[in-house]
């Protein structure tokens, strides 16, 4: 089987494991117990919360690890409820995960305003910047890279806006971070990220807040965290999580992600040649490496494609995997103004750092071969 669905999740590095059995053996106390065992797992942690904060351009005191970027995203939309005034908005892109959305949703109501997208996938700051003439909302959310599209949000142009405005701005990171040069994230107000996309185990993500504010906690009953995080750190997967990054940053610092963005651009050019009427979506933006989402040529839709991709030996994605199952049109494709006849035949490859060009060449000829 070859592994096409990274964006949903990644399979855990051999780093991070040993990372994790080392924790796990050597550093068996509770960081905030006082005997020389506790004293040795807050050491690992606190070393973490120094590579993370240096990796992201931040302080090592403004991050606050969580159980992944669900939680993460919560914790933010759930600060915000409790501490914006009552007529305030939050305004989140239309291309937004669902853990952004839904949570903005629930605690905002009619107050969620969506920023609209371009027809090629990007959040449309022309609209940013008009409607901060007239209204301040309490927060703004663009995420960094969309996970169905990949494609590259403007996020410190959008983040400038704001900072003339004195408008917090949050951004999910959640696709871009182990993938893309991170460093400068950091300066954003409110950054998650999760591990498991970048080669980590799942189940661990962190949340970066601005430096000395207050965060309103989501989970109550332990003073972990600064008291902004009830409940005792893992330390081992935070260790894991922090393995993977280190391995995905110098691979970045490399700059191996170009020669893989190459291969991408390699399957995208045979991919349009070998399915007349398949498309590629936001084409022309700058996208992740590793992501391509494909409307198919007119016939099969989007879950019979996955299912014959998955006979011949090739694990895709109709999409989010928190949206997979549901026989609708994506929310991202639909805010591009995509037609829901033509978004129900998108499927999305995602690759890996572990993904070879011969990898991709042999997806292309399997669907040709498919497509017959
Ligand atoms: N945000 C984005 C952009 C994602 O792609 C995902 C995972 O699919 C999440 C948030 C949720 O992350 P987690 O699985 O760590 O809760």
């Amino acid at each position: 089987m070859i592994y096409f669905d990274y964006n949903a999740t990644a399979p855990v590095m051999r780093e991070a494991r040993e990372a994790w059995l080392t924790a796990t053996e050597k550093t068996g106390g509770n960081p905030s117990s006082m005997h020389q065992a506790g004293a040795r797992a807050a050491v690992l942690l606190a070393n973490a919360r120094e590579k993370l904060a240096a990796y992201l351009g931040c302080h090592p005191a403004d991050l606050i690890w969580t159980s992944g970027a669900t939680e993460a995203n919560n914790m933010v939309m759930h600060h915000f409820a409790k501490k914006a005034q009552p007529a305030s908005e939050v305004w989140v892109s239309a291309i937004e995960h669902p853990c952004v959305f839904d949570s903005a949703q629930y605690y905002f109501g009619k107050k969620a305003k969506l920023i609209p997208i371009t027809s090629e996938g990007v959040v449309d700051t022309d609209w940013i910047t008009t409607e901060m003439a007239d209204a301040r909302p309490g927060l703004v959310a663009v995420m960094a890279a969309n996970n169905e599209t990949g494609v590259i949000q403007p996020w410190r142009e959008v983040h400038a806006i704001c900072q003339a405005y004195e408008v917090p701005f949050f951004t999910d990171a959640v696709q871009f971070i182990g993938k893309m040069p991170c460093h400068g994230l950091g300066e954003c107000d409110y950054v998650t990220g999760a591990a498991h996309k970048f080669g980590g185990p799942r189940g661990v993500g962190f949340l970066k807040i601005p430096h000395r504010s207050q965060m309103t906690p989501l989970l109550l009953g332990g003073k972990q965290e600064g008291g902004r995080r009830a409940g005792t750190e893992n330390v081992a997967i935070i260790a894991a999580m922090m393995a993977a990054l280190e391995v995905r940053e110098k691979q970045i610092a490399r700059n191996e992600h170009l020669l893989r963005k190459l291969w991408r651009e390699n399957f995208e050019r045979e991919f349009v040649r070998t399915l007349p009427g398949a498309t590629v979506v936001g084409a022309n933006q700058p996208r992740l490496w590793n992501t391509v989402a494909a409307i198919m040529p007119d016939g099969d839709r989007k879950h019979q494609w996955v299912i014959r991709l998955d006979k011949a030996g090739f694990a895709v994605s109709t999409g989010s995997a928190c949206t997979t199952g549901k026989e609708e049109p994506s929310h991202v494709l639909s805010a591009m103004g995509i037609k829901p006849a033509q978004a129900m035949r998108s499927i999305r490859f995602s690759a890996g750092w572990e993904t070879t060009e011969p990898d991709w060449q042999a997806l292309v000829a399997a669907l040709a071969k498919i497509h017959l």
